[in-house]
């Protein structure tokens, strides 16, 4: 009797590293299910959408991918796959993604994929091991903290079981990520500031904020994040750490420290700044100024001059001037990035900086300011680009 022919699945992974891990998380439950995984979504009974928000051209791509498989499926009538929505641009709400993309079937919010089995991994060396979902940090221009809710650390128990089974199979690098990986397992602790900037929630605006928010995560004693690097570096098989992503207002001193002496930890530290003009990035609501990302800088050097640093940079924030912009450019001089992903800002719905303000910087200047900082810092270190994962 000939076998029932298993269903199959295809996912389509959009955006940051983050999306990539969430991806191989459903995969996993798929695979759990009994499903097998396809790489042509022609042949697929179910696809799933992982989306990316952080820029409009992000979710075009999204649109032009729907519109692919609604003209193959018209030219080789074909049945339709079940399509799944999720990631970023469920900050939309099922209601209204299903009126702006009829064709979905479903919206899928990516904190109800748990961590009940292990992520389905292509690479045999690197893993990512998420660690927190979410973030509290309220970006003026971010959708993040509306689209995956608020943080929550991943229990350290469950984590180093994670990593344990990941040495175990012969797994060597680890990139632990989350969207603010520095304030792992604060919550708990329980920080006044950070609390309060949680409570407000939505309502925050840049004028609440303190000019600079840089201490407000500063537990007492030796912070979570630390004592995690330090659990995972008890592992033999485990030869390189790294983590995505940092906020410069939770490098704390003792994270320095242990980045400086723990050898294990990749000496390249991805750093976001989006912004070297301290008036930019109170508008941003990044919570800390030019000097006390400078200072960070130093003292990582001071810990190790071998450690380099890249970043995120956004250009044509709303009223970023050019004096402003010059800002960036000479702090970008100052620090010798490595790489850059620069970014031309794109509101995003739902967002402060969309509630707040207008979007009045020419996309021809935005493509002006985006090459000065891509020359400057991607084409000169062409020869020299970290290894991010
Ligand atoms: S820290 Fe800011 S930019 Fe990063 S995810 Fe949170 S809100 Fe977005």
């Amino acid at each position: 009797m000939a076998k029932n022919k298993p269903r199959t699945y295809y996912i389509k992974t959009y955006g940051c590293q983050y999306n990539k891990a969430d991806s191989e998380r459903i995969a996993a439950d798929y695979q759990a299910r009994g499903m097998v995984e396809i790489d042509n979504w022609r042949e697929a009974d179910e696809v799933v959408i992982n989306t990316c928000a952080v820029r409009q051209s992000a979710e075009d791509r999204v649109h032009g991918f729907l519109n692919n498989i609604k003209i193959y499926l018209a030219e080789n009538q074909k049945p339709k796959p079940k399509l799944i929505l999720t990631g970023c641009m469920t900050h939309y709400g099922s209601e209204k993604l299903l009126e702006m993309l009829p064709m979905i079937d479903e919206v899928l919010p990516v904190n109800e994929v748990g961590f009940n089995y292990q992520a389905l991994r292509k690479d045999k060396h690197h893993a990512f091991v998420q660690i927190s979902t979410g973030c509290n940090s309220f970006c003026t221009y971010c959708i993040v903290p509306y689209s995956r809710g608020r943080e929550r650390s991943r229990p350290f128990a469950e984590i180093i079981k994670e990593i344990k089974l990941l040495a175990d199979q012969g797994y060597t690098e680890i990139t632990l990520v989350g969207m603010n990986v520095n304030s792992w397992g604060l919550e708990k602790v329980g920080v006044p500031l950070r609390k309060m900037l949680m409570d407000r929630g939505k309502k925050i605006l840049p004028s609440d904020l303190p000019e600079n928010a840089s201490q407000y995560l500063k537990p007492n004693g030796t912070p979570p994040f630390v004592k995690l690097l330090q659990a995972i570096s008890e592992f033999d098989q485990i030869k390189k750490i790294r983590f995505l992503t940092s906020n410069p207002w939770d490098f704390h001193d003792e994270l320095i420290k242990e980045v400086g002496k723990n050898k294990k930890i990749d000496r390249y530290v991805h750093l976001p700044v989006q912004s070297g003009s301290n008036s930019v990035l109170q508008r941003m609501n990044r919570g800390y100024t030019r000097e006390s990302y400078l200072t960070v800088v130093k003292k990582l050097k001071q810990a190790d001059e071998n450690i380099t640093i890249g970043t995120d940079i956004i250009v044509g924030f709303p009223g970023e001037t050019e004096a402003e912009f010059q800002e960036t450019v000479s702090l970008a001089k100052q620090i010798d990035f490595k790489i850059a992903f620069v970014a031309m800002y794109s509101p995003r719905p739902g967002t402060v900086a969309w509630r707040l303000y207008e979007d009045d910087i020419p996309h021809k200047e935005k493509k002006r300011r985006w090459l000065i900082l891509d020359r400057l810092i991607n084409r000169k270190h062409l020869n020299e680009r970290p290894k991010i994962v």
